[in-house]
């Protein structure tokens, strides 16, 4: 757990091994890690200091060189990921399971890896296929009202949101405060905030954090299909959050945990892309599209982004 991660409990997981933090090793001091990954952006050559700066490059905040900032919720603003990640454990576990016993195979428990490289940031009905296909596993697509359970994809996907929202309504939902710190400081300079999410739940998880509502713009799961918006890895969400602040990509930073999140805004021409690496992946997060990494938004500021977006227009980075 991070410092920054305040009031978060640890998630109880129905008779599951959590992805949270509980289990892992202590990463801030994991020396194992690439050296590059590990240092903090308050090392950066350039300084803290960036006033001035951005002026001559455009944008729309006081100083700065970017106008509008698209955050993704679950593990950006929320800590929610780790109950997307437990409830994606349940669901898959129980299924293959069941399978194994049916096809008198050997039982290849749903990983982390599995989480982060097939399901995270997706949207739900797309992980499942994402996953299932790893497997090697056909289903049928079903239908979105398919009971929880049922074996179809949308059945699959539907079980769960069901134990999603179980986990989130014993835990409650937190944020954390790094974030909402930077946002509120970027709003206070004159950046435009914007959600780009996939949760189908977004209202009902920003209206459990309690903070007063920040985002200008919020693109989620209802509105991408409502308006016919193609998922992460693609960049059409981010797009039309960006669009919705009236903002160009190119003047549009954006801030993301998954894969699937930064392989979306390397793809869409966004004025920087930064990773948080939670569980200690900034290099994973920098191979699929992450301009920088770093494993809560407490190790950079406001200033450091502006330098940074700067040097990736100058092709300093
Ligand atoms: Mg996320």
């Amino acid at each position: 757990m991070t410092p920054n991660q305040t009031n978060i409990s640890s998630p109880a997981w129905p008779g599951i091994k959590p992805f949270n933090n509980n289990n892992q090793v202590d990463l801030a001091n994991d020396q194992t890690a690439p050296i590059a990954n590990r240092r903090p952006l308050a090392t950066t050559s350039r300084g803290a200091s960036g006033e001035g700066h951005g002026a001559s490059l455009g944008g729309g905040g006081a100083g700065l060189c970017f106008a509008a900032a698209i955050f993704d919720m679950d593990g950006v603003v929320t800590n929610t990921a780790a109950a997307h990640s437990g409830a994606w454990k349940q669901t898959f576990d129980d299924f293959l399971k069941q399978r194994a016993a049916n096809h008198d195979e050997r039982f290849t428990e749903f990983s982390r890896d599995d989480y982060r490289r097939f399901v995270d940031g997706r949207p739900r009905y797309n992980g499942v296929e994402a996953f299932l296909r790893s497997r090697g596993i056909e289903l049928p697509r079903g239908k979105p009202s398919d009971p929880p359970g049922c074996d179809t994809v949308c059945g699959l996907g539907n079980r769960k949101k069901v134990l999603f929202d179980q986990i989130i309504e014993r835990e409650g939902v937190r944020t954390f405060d790094s974030t909402v710190s930077l946002a509120r400081e970027m709003v206070r300079r004159g950046i435009k905030i914007g959600l780009a999410t996939s949760s189908y739940n977004s209202e009902e998880v920003l209206g459990r954090t309690g903070i007063p509502r920040l985002f200008e713009a919020v693109v989620d799961g209802v509105e991408s299909a409502k308006r016919g918006l193609r998922g992460k890895p693609d960049p059409d969400i981010f797009a039309a959050a960006a669009a919705d602040l009236g903002v160009p990509n190119g003047q549009a930073i954006i801030i993301e945990d998954a894969v699937s999140g930064v392989q979306a805004g390397a793809k869409g021409g966004f004025a920087l892309v930064i990773g948080i690496a939670r569980e200690g992946n900034e290099l994973e997060l920098r191979e699929n599209g992450a301009d920088i990494a770093v494993r809560d938004l407490s190790e950079t500021n406001l200033e450091q982004i502006n330098l940074l977006v700067q040097d990736k227009r100058t092709g300093a980075r």
